[in-house]
């Protein structure tokens, strides 16, 4: 119990010192994208190639920084009352292109009740697409990914299901630690972004893995609507 605690006051320092490190960063990168965009307009020549490279490196830095922010300090900008059904509709949506691409099956099974959540609308979709992600990068080519919700005890339950890789009991209690990725051009950050967002929602969210078999996250959100939320 005692090293849970200091661990999370660890976590806390390391986000300050990252959000101070972020802000001061994110500023001129943004000058520099926006020149080098003028740039890519204008040249016609043969360093264009070197450009579009130059443009899609500072694109991840900006990434990792977006998302070294966010670990830090979660920012609920606008709190609105809204059915969860609606925003995993639209993440699975929005994840259709990615898993058609890597050959996975995208499927859902939504509880169509009006379960109102009262919070920022996009920091749930960021905490949801980053554990779809996830799954479906994990799952091999004809392998299939399961969003699944049903409401029980006036809690939303969320399922994602995955065929995928599966983690083995290591790898299981590394996730969520900062930068720990398997992947060639992971951050790392994914998952302590997500579990930040929902920590924040007063949510839950546990693992249940086997190696080569498979991975099922559980998500489970209170209702939001007659509480007075205060972030
Ligand atoms: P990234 O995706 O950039 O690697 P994350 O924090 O999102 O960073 O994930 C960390 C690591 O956890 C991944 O590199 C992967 O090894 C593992 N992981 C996360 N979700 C799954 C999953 N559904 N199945 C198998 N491994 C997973
Ligand atoms: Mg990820």
């Amino acid at each position: 119990m005692k090293e849970k605690i200091q661990r999370a006051e660890k976590l806390n320092t390391l986000g300050e010192l990252a959000a101070s490190i972020a802000h001061e960063v994110r500023n001129p990168l943004t000058v520099v994208k926006g020149f080098l965009q003028l740039m890519q307009q204008d040249e016609k020549g043969k360093n264009y190639d070197y450009l579009s490279l130059v443009l899609s490196e500072l694109g991840r830095a900006e990434a990792i920084i977006n998302d070294y922010l966010n670990f830090a300090k979660p920012q609920f900008e606008k709190l609105e009352e809204f059915p969860l059904v609606h925003v995993l509709s639209e993440v699975k949506m929005l994840l259709e292109p990615f898993a058609v691409k890597q050959g996975v099956q995208l499927e859902s099974s939504l509880d169509t009740s009006n379960f109102q959540l009262l919070t920022d609308r996009n920091q749930l979709k960021q905490a949801l697409v980053n554990l779809i992600k996830n799954a479906i990068e994990a799952t091999p080519e004809g392998g299939k990914v399961t969003l699944t919700y049903k409401l029980k005890d006036n809690h939303a339950y969320i399922y994602i299901t995955d065929t995928g890789k599966g983690m083995d009991h290591d790898q299981l209690a590394r996730l969520g630690t900062l930068f720990y990725t398997t992947k060639d051009k992971g951050t790392g950050l994914g998952t302590s972004v997500s579990l930040r967002i929902i920590e924040t929602m007063k949510g839950k969210v546990s693992y249940e893995s086997k190696l080569g078999i498979g991975t099922e996250v559980t998500m489970i959100l209170p209702e939001g609507k007659k509480e007075i939320v205060n972030f």
